[in-house]
């Protein structure tokens, strides 16, 4: 069987960023404790669990106002790369904690899209999926009754905008560009004024359209990624719908099924951009060790 290694795989700079952030921190002798993490810093628990030891305290739960609560006065809090509504920004700063953001900067213009259209008079269409922490902090930027969240095409019937009002259609970063196309038009068929704001950042971009390239040539696709993290998730749908081929997602090693490769003859290997190397590394090294598989680049 022949593996191949789909570049670029892995961890974004987005990723990058929050990660040393929060570990930096939690170094820090001067950063008052005890530490906590607004969600998961990013979608990964192998990357949860190492702050873990590192004393960080991550909080888990649908709404970061309410987990907010939780953290003592005195504390210090990390906002996640996902990003946060104002709210919690102005909530975290009238408690006086000390407050690190690792919002990724591609969340952050998408956050400042949404307050200048916003001021413009424009009403926010934004498509992202739902119960997912990007959205929160995104449609947080828009007062109620401006904004509303599309994750399918089913939904576009329910948007209550008066066709005659200025719209804004915005998307989360981590979606899948083909899904995303198809609800787009499905928006504007409906608002044909609407303009448009594709705010899929550049990494889940080209790690979909690397991993669509490769799986035309293999038989099988492997992901390797949190099932919390979106674009991972999303890996794993574009090569289904998109290539037509198979493909699995995988958190770690020890999810490999050996019954999947039976009759395989290529393999195609990607990670999501929250899914740290030495994971992904484990998963081609057992490819190669208990197929006797040939790793190509
Ligand atoms: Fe930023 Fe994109 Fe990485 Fe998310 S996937 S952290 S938006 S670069």
């Amino acid at each position: 069987m022949d593996v191949f290694k789909i570049t670029p795989r892995g961890y974004c700079y987005g990723v990058v960023d929050a990660v040393t952030m929060a570990k930096r921190v939690a170094k820090d002798p001067a950063v008052p404790r005890p530490i906590y993490v607004l969600g998961q810093i990013v979608h990964n628990q192998h990357v949860v669990n190492d702050l873990t030891e590192l004393g960080i305290i991550t909080l888990e739960g649908p709404n970061r106002l309410a987990l907010l609560e939780q953290v003592p006065d005195g504390a210090t809090v990390i906002f996640t790369a996902h990003g946060v509504s104002p709210a919690v920004v102005e909530r975290a700063r009238a408690r006086g904690l000390t407050v690190f953001d690792a919002t990724c900067p591609d969340v952050t213009r998408t956050h400042t899209l949404i307050r200048e259209r916003i001021a413009a008079g424009y009403s926010i269409v934004y498509i992202g999926t739902k119960r997912h922490p990007e959205p929160e902090g995104a449609m947080g930027e828009a007062p109620e009754g401006r904004v509303v969240l599309v994750e399918t095409e089913a939904d576009v019937a329910g948007i209550p905008f008066d066709p005659r009002t200025p719209i804004a259609i915005v998307t989360q970063t981590t979606l899948s560009q083909w899904d995303t196309a198809a609800v787009i038009a499905a928006v504007k068929a409906r608002y044909p004024d609407a303009e448009v704001y594709n705010e899929i950042c550049r990494a889940t971009q080209l790690r979909q359209e690397a991993a669509v390239r490769a799986a035309a040539d293999v038989d099988l696709v492997v992901v390797v990624g949190d099932r919390r993290s979106n674009n991972s998730n999303r890996l794993v749908e574009v090569v289904q719908k998109v290539a037509g081929k198979p493909a699995v997602r995988v958190e770690s090693v020890e999810d490999l099924n050996p019954a999947w490769f039976a009759g395989v003859r290529s393999v195609a290997v990607t990670a999501g951009s929250s899914t740290p190397s030495p994971i992904t590394r484990a998963v081609i090294g057992w490819l190669e060790q208990f197929t006797g598989a040939t790793v190509r680049s």
